[in-house]
Order: C-alpha cells, then structure tokens, then sequence
C-alpha cells in the first residue's frame, strides 16, 4: 500500500508531469517571470471557469482577501460579520486593517456561517459580511445575499476551501462559490483543490470598477506607471505558478470529482455508526471536499488521532482554536459573546485523509481502522 497522507501532491503531479515541466520550463527561458503571458492566460481562463468577469491573480489567499477589504473601501472601525469556526486568515486580516471582526456562530450542520445569527449581529456599524465556504461545502449564498441587499452589506466570499463548487439557486440557477458576492477570494496554496507549486491567491468580481481599484490595491495603487493614486499593495502571481495553475485548472472538476468518491466511500463505511456524524451536503451545494471533517460524539478524540497515527495514517483538527478565543483578538472583547456552536463543534471535528489520489486499499485501511478504535 502507498503511504497515506493529509494531501498527496506529488502522485497528482507525476500525472500531469509532461504538461507542467514543458510550461514550467517555457516561462524560464522566457526569463519573463513577473506578469508574463501564463498569468493573463490564467486569469482568463479562470474568469471562464468561474463564469465572472473579471479574475485578478495575487499572491496568496490572506491577500485576497486583504485587497478585496482594502478596496471596498473600508474605514477603521468598520465591522465586518465573519464566523469564529474558520481559518485564521479570514479574520486576521480583518483586524490588520483595523476593521472590527464580529463574530458569528456557524450552522452545526454546514459548518458555515448561519443566517440568523449574522443577521442578529448587524448594527449600523455593519458594513461587510465574509462568509466562509468551510471545507469546501457553500455557505447559504442566497439567504446571505438577500441580508445584505436589505442591509446594504457588501458580501465577499472567502472560497479558499471551496474553488469549483456549484451553489445551486431555488429557482434553478447555478453558479461557483466566489462568484455569487461582490468579490470571491481564493487560495493557491499547495494543498488546496486548486493548489500551486507555492504560494498564490486570486480575487473575482462581475464590478468592473471594483476590478480596476483591486488591480490599483495590488499593484501599489498605482493607476499609471509611477503615479500611486491610493494606498495599497505588492501582490502578485509568478508567472511560473500562473502556468502551473492553468494546466491544473482543466483539471480541478476531474480532482472534485476525485475527492467526492473518497467521501462516498467514507460516507459508506461510516453509515448508521452513532458515533460519528458524516459530513452534511445540503441540496443547494455540490460539495468539493476540499477536507472529509466527521463529528464525533463519545469517542476520544485525541486517542483516536493517536491511534490513526500508530498506523501511520494522519489526521488533523481543524480548527482547535475558534476567533472568539484567539488570544489576537481579545482586544475587540470577543470573549464575552457565547459561541456554544462554535465551541461545541470545536471540541467535536476531526479531518481525515482525503485528496484525488487516495486508492481503495487505502481508504479501506482507514475506513477500519477508525472504526476499529471507535467500536473497540
Ligand atoms: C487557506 C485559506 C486562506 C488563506 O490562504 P493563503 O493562501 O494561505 O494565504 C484563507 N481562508 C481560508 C478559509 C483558507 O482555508
């Protein structure tokens, strides 16, 4: 059995080794590394996938997100409604720009942001709202949208985890997470769906004024060489992962895919034991198992985590630490609003191994050995 790993990105590169080395190699002696041709190309084909206008590669996630706050123009003091149970990035940068996190509980069965609790929290300080599409299952867009339009709230989609999920309208309509807000902010990460070989990011908008003050934020508010209208950023995309990520990107339905049949095969497995809850896909998003996260009810987590990792098969909590009790934000009095939600999912999460390379030997393995500790 091939060793089983969080994230396997080296077989899912060797697949595709001919294609990446040639266009690897083509970007090098074109020497044209920062802003060639591969980066444009992206970008378009990006905005065609995700079927947006306008698709502005920078250099990682956090920034995404960072320029798509920057040009809202949001001033200090600003709150912005973001869930506790998300990455550290979303609301980090939130704070760096001196903006006010508000946090919010998540529904404990989408692990995203929930409806009633955002709009409970709106107050006229309120000026956006960043919904996370946790582990790469959507966020209620359509409820989100409608609050935000009779609040007169900006929405920008963290879809880090979620590239290529199709959120699915009452009436019918589709369209892919991040291009549902007024802006969608993406990660390259290596172990994202769409991961690069490094760091890159990407912000999406159908504003074309939006558009063009992104572009200005990211290229030092420049609005022609050397005259910097307005404060900004250096973020950019190497060519050489642009040309990597345009390969992958004819790719990434085939790598959902992939990782949607891991999860049916968990799914399976796990099947009617009480002890762990199986992720929940609610009928209005295609999940893309960006992670395969169970909640577990009266099993020790860590002697779990121990035990998989006896058999050398890892496993991760994400996230241990919800925003409300991250000690960076204690300056903004977060402490004093119960999250028992949060908290309670917090306590309860575990992600196992799931990628677009996992074989069913190795999900068999898994499969049993989890349950070997949870039915012991
Ligand atoms: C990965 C991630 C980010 C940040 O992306 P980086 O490229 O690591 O900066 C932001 N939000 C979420 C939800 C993420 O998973």
């Amino acid at each position: 059995m091939r060793p089983i790993q969080m994230v396997d990105t080296k077989t899912q590169y060797q697949k595709i080794k001919t294609e990446v080395d040639k266009a690897v190699l083509e970007v090098m002696e074109s020497s044209a590394f920062i802003n060639g041709k591969p980066v444009h190309d992206f970008a378009a084909s990006l905005s065609s996938y995700l079927g947006v206008k306008h698709s502005i590669p920078c250099a990682n996630g956090t920034d995404a997100l960072q320029i798509a706050m920057m040009a809202l123009g949001l001033q200090p003091g600003d709150e912005v409604i973001t869930p506790s149970f998300t990455y550290i990035a979303t609301t980090e940068v939130i704070a760096l720009l001196r903006l006010t996190p508000v946090f919010v509980e998540v529904d404990a069965k989408t692990f995203c942001i929930d409806p009633a609790a955002l709009e409970k929290a709106i107050t006229p300080k309120t000026k956006a709202i960043v919904p996370v599409h946790l582990y790469g299952h959507a966020a209620p867009m359509e409820e989100i949208m409608s609050i935000a339009q009779k609040h007169n709230l900006f929405v920008i989609e963290d879809n880090a985890q979620a590239i290529g999920c199709d959120y699915t309208f009452s009436d019918g309509t589709k369209k892919k997470t991040g291009s549902i807000g007024h802006i969608g902010a993406t990660s390259f990460y290596p172990s994202k769906n769409l991961g690069a070989f490094g760091d890159g990011g990407a912000i999406f908008t159908n504003d074309d004024e939006l558009a063009a003050k992104m572009k200005m934020v990211a290229n030092h508010g420049q609005s022609r060489q050397y005259y910097h209208d307005m404060v900004g950023c250096n973020s950019r995309l190497d060519s050489i992962q642009a040309a990597i990520l345009n390969i992958k990107l004819q790719h990434l339905d085939e790598y959902a895919a992939a990782r949607r049949k891991a999860a049916d095969f968990y799914d399976q497995a796990f099947a009617g034991n009480p002890k762990i809850t199986t992720p929940y896909r609610a009928a209005y998003s295609n999940h893309v198992f960006h992670q395969y996260t169970v909640l577990l009810e009266g099993v020790n987590r860590n002697g779990l985590k121990e035990f998989l990792a006896e058999h050398k098969i890892p496993a991760m909590i994400y996230y241990p630490v919800p925003g409300h009790k991250q000690k960076m934000f204690e300056q903004f009095n977060v402490a004093s609003a119960p999250m028992p939600v949060t908290d309670w999912l917090t306590e309860r999460v575990i992600s196992f191994p799931i990628h677009t390379e996992l074989d069913e030997e190795q999900l068999n393995f898994i499969s049993s050995k989890i349950l070997a500790y949870i039915n012991q």
